[in-house]
């Protein structure tokens, strides 16, 4: 069996990944890593979610439980404007999961973020591919966004948390802010 580490964003992005891939037969370790969920009461929502995913899909989890939101606002200072922040955000996250991969002696790493119809997907592969080469790890590239409604349905079986924004506090603001909607600025 192939061991797999899987990045996950969040626990309703997590539902379909996982089920295709045990479909697969790969053995699936998640990660979370996420210290771009803003503010910290939300991010302690959605790693408990995670941890309640788990459970109901008998799988292990390794969480890196390091909210660094220092580290993570000095890193898009200046770049804030919507995709550099997110490519940035991409890079963190995926080059944490390729190094924890390595270390673990995984075969391969992949994220859930894939799943997303909001994130941009092709960046998100090449980012992923760039940290798979620079941690001498495979990234394993998969167009989850197949899945879409067939996540949202499992994630409502099972009850999970389902989060309103991306997780960033810009991106909170993105999605309630009228006036920049109304603006179209976003
Ligand atoms: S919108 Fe999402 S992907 Fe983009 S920076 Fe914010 S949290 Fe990261």
């Amino acid at each position: 069996m192939k061991r797999l580490l899987l990045h996950i964003c969040c626990a309703p992005c997590a539902c379909y990944p996982i089920r295709l891939l045990k479909d697969e037969g790969f053995e699936i370790t998640g990660l979370f890593f996420n210290p771009n969920i803003h503010p910290y009461q939300e991010y302690l929502k959605r790693m408990e979610t995670v941890r309640q995913l788990e459970d109901k899909e008998k799988i292990k989890a390794i969480y890196l439980d390091r909210y660094n939101l220092e580290e993570w606002f000095r890193m898009v200072a200046f770049r804030e404007i919507k995709p550099i922040r997110c490519y940035l955000c991409y890079q963190t996250r995926l080059e944490t999961a390729a190094s924890v991969a390595k270390k673990g002696k995984f075969d391969f790493f992949t994220s859930t973020l894939l799943f997303s119809k909001f994130q941009y997907h092709d960046k998100l592969k090449e980012i992923g591919e760039f940290a798979g080469r620079k941690f001498n790890i495979p990234f394993l590239y998969k167009d989850f966004r197949e899945g879409w409604k067939k996540g949202i349905e499992i994630s409502k079986e099972l009850n999970l948390y389902r989060q309103q924004y991306c997780g960033c506090i810009y991106s909170e603001k993105e999605r309630f802010c009228k006036k920049l909607k109304e603006s179209k600025l976003v």
